[in-house]
C-alpha cells in the first residue's frame, strides 16, 4: 500500500465520532515476504513460501496506549479496529503501569518524523531455480566421504516493508531485503558423531550467493567435520580461550544483549525469560569488562541484519555506547522503557509483525575492533584454546552464570596452533569473563554475524539480530570437554 493511501485510511477514522476523546492514532503497516529453499544429501528437501501483511493500530488516551490489528486493510476494517484500540486504551488508563507524557501534538513516546530507508541495493540477480540449485550443488559438495551421513543447507530469501503514519504528522516508510544462509555436515565414525556448519544472515545483498569463495567454505567445513572425527577430546583446564566471530556473536548475544534490555531490568520478562543482574543503578559505573570492552549499538552498519533509520515507533535510529572502555554507559530501552527508568536509550522499540507491539530488542549489538591482528594474538599465548561456532548454549535467567560449547577447536602451543580438539565447552560468569578479555582483533579480524531467531515477549516474537565482531582473547576460562 502507498503511504499517501495509508494516509487516506488514516484520515477516515481521525473524523469519526466514537474516537473524538482519542488524544493521538497511528497506524503501522508492515508486509513481509519470506521464500525458503532446504537441500539434503543432494536433493530438495522442501520449498516454501510465505508472506504476512497487516496493519497494527495504536491509539493514545489519557496517558495510555491502547493497540488492535488487523490484516484486512479496508476503511471498514480499520474503522472497526481503531475503535477497539481506543476502547481498550481508555479502560487501561484506569490502571496504568506507566503514564506518558503529551506534547499538545503526539505522546512523547511517539515522536513526529518523516523519512525513509531501504536496504542497500544488490547488483546481484537470482531465481527461485536458482536457490533451490545452489542447496542441493552446496549438498552434493559437502558429501566429501561416506564418513560424511548427513548434509544440509537451506536459504532463507526475505523482503519486507514497513509504513508509519500518525495523527501528528509521522511518514516512514522502510524497507528491507535479507538473505539467511546455513549449511552443516554430519560425520560418523562408530560411537564418534560430530557436525560442523557454516552461514550468514546479512541485510541487503544476494552477492553472498554468487560469490566463490562460498565454495571454499563449504569445502572447509566437509573437511573439518572429518577432521573432527579423529580429534582429541577437549581437556578440562583453566586456560585462555581464544573466540572465533561466530562464537562471538553468541556470547555477545546472551551475555551482553538480553542483560541490557531495560524492559528486562524493568521485570516485564521476568515469568517468562527471566530477569538481568545488571540493575539501574549500575549504568555510568559497572566495570561490565575489561577497558578493551567497547560495545555499540549500530543500526547503521548497512549489511547487518537489523539496520534500519527508524525503529517502529518513530524513533530515529542512531549509533550510540552502550559500553566504553568497559564501563556500562546505556541500556537497551526504546522511548518507553527510557521514560518508565529515567535512563538513557536507544532506538530499539521494534514488533516482529504488524500482529504484535513494539518491545525494546536488539538491533545491531557489535563489539568494536582493537589493535592486535590474529596472528600477534595466537603468538601472545602460551598456552590456550581456540574455539569456533556454537554446539550448543545455557544461561541463567539473570543472564549471570552460563555455559556455551563449540563445535570446532584447536590447541595452542607456544604460540602456535597445534592439535584439532573435539566436543570443546566453556564456563564463565558475565562480568569476570569480559573482565578477563585480554586481546581484541583489529578489523581485518572483524566478521558480520546474527541471528534471525531472537525471541522474546508475550505473546512470543522471534526478530533478526546482527552482530559484528573481532577475534577475543580472553584469560583464565574454564573450558571442558564431553556433552553431544
Ligand atoms: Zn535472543
Amino acid at each position: 500500500m502507498s503511504l499517501s493511501r495509508l494516509k487516506v485510511l488514516l484520515q477516515e477514522v481521525q473524523s469519526l465520532p466514537e474516537l473524538k476523546s482519542a488524544s493521538w492514532i497511528g497506524f503501522r503497516e508492515m508486509r513481509e515476504r519470506h521464500r525458503t529453499f532446504v537441500g539434503q544429501d543432494g536433493h530438495v528437501r522442501e520449498t516454501s513460501t510465505g508472506e504476512s501483511h497487516g496493519v497494527m493500530v495504536e491509539v493514545f488516551v489519557n496517558g495510555q496506549m491502547g493497540y488492535a490489528a488487523t490484516p484486512a486493510i479496508t476503511s471498514a476494517s480499520l474503522r472497526e479496529t481503531t475503535i477497539r484500540a481506543f476502547k481498550q486504551a481508555e479502560s487501561a488508563s484506569r490502571w496504568s503501569v506507566a503514564k506518558f507524557g503529551f506534547d499538545g501534538n503526539a505522546p512523547l513516546v511517539r515522536p513526529t518524523v518523516k523519512g525513509h530507508y531501504a536496504s542497500p541495493a544488490s547488483t546481484a540477480r537470482t531465481t527461485s531455480a536458482e536457490l533451490a540449485e545452489l542447496v542441493v550443488e552446496i549438498t552434493k559438495r559437502l558429501k566429501k566421504s561416506a564418513k560424511i551421513v548427513q548434509t544440509l543447507c537451506y536459504v532463507d530469501w526475505l523482503d519486507g516493508e514497513s509504513r508509519l503514519v500518525s495523527t501528528s504528522g509521522t511518514e516512514v516508510e522502510q524497507g528491507l531485503e535479507g538473505v539467511i544462509l546455513h549449511f552443516e555436515a554430519t560425520a560418523q565414525d562408530g560411537g564418534i558423531t560430530q557436525k560442523r556448519s557454516d552461514g550468514e544472515n546479512l541485510q541487503g545483498n544476494l552477492q553472498l550467493l554468487k560469490d566463490p569463495s562460498l565454495w571454499n567454505r563449504v569445502d572447509r567445513v566437509a573437511e573439518q567435520v572429518l577432521e573432527l572425527l579423529a580429534a582429541e577430546e577437549c581437556p578440562s583446564e583453566t586456560t585462555s580461550l581464544v573466540l572465533l566471530p561466530t562464537q562471538m556473536t553468541l556470547q555477545i548475544h546472551e551475555s551482553i544483549g538480553h542483560p541490557l534490555e531495560v524492559d528486562r531490568i524493568l521485570g516485564d520478562e521476568r515469568n517468562y525469560a527471566g530477569w538481568s543482574f545488571v540493575r539501574e543503578k549500575d549504568f555510568g559505573s559497572l566495570q561490565y569488562g575489561s577497558k578493551l570492552l567497547n560495545v555499540t549499538f549500530d543500526p547503521t552498519v548497512t549489511d547487518e541484519l537489523a539496520s534500519y533509520a527508524f525503529d517502529d515507533g518513530g524513533n530515529p535510529a542512531k549509533r550510540e555506547y552502550l559500553i566504553q572502555d568497559g564501563v556500562l554507559l546505556r541500556g537497551l530501552g526504546g522511548l518507553e522503557s527510557q521514560q518508565r527508568s529515567k535512563l538513557a536509550g536507544v532506538a530499539n522499540f521494534r514488533a516482529s509483525s504488524w500482529n504484535r507491539p513494539a518491545v525494546d530488542r536488539m538491533a545491531n549489538i557489535n563489539l568494536e575492533p582493537g589493535t592486535s591482528s590474529f596472528d600477534e594474538i595466537i603468538a601472545s599465548v602460551e598456552r590456550g584454546i581456540l574455539m569456533d561456532t556454537n554446539r550448543s548454549w545455557s544461561i541463567d535467567d539473570y543472564r549471570n552464570k552460563f555455559q556455551f560449547g563449540c563445535e570446532y577447536a584447536k590447541l595452542i602451543e607456544n604460540g602456535k596452533l597445534t592439535k584439532t580438539l573435539r566436543n570443546p565447552n566453556y564456563r564463565g560468569i558475565t562480568t569476570p569473563f569480559w573482565n578477563g578479555l585480554k586481546m581484541v582483533g583489529n578489523a581485518s579480524t572483524l566478521q558480520t554475524h546474527g541471528t534471525p531467531n531472537c525471541g522474546k515477549a508475550e505473546p512470543n516474537q522471534v526478530i533478526r539480530v546482527g552482530h559484528r565482531s573481532p577475534v577475543c582473547l580472553f584469560t583464565n576460562i574454564e573450558v571442558f570437554g564431553g556433552g553431544a
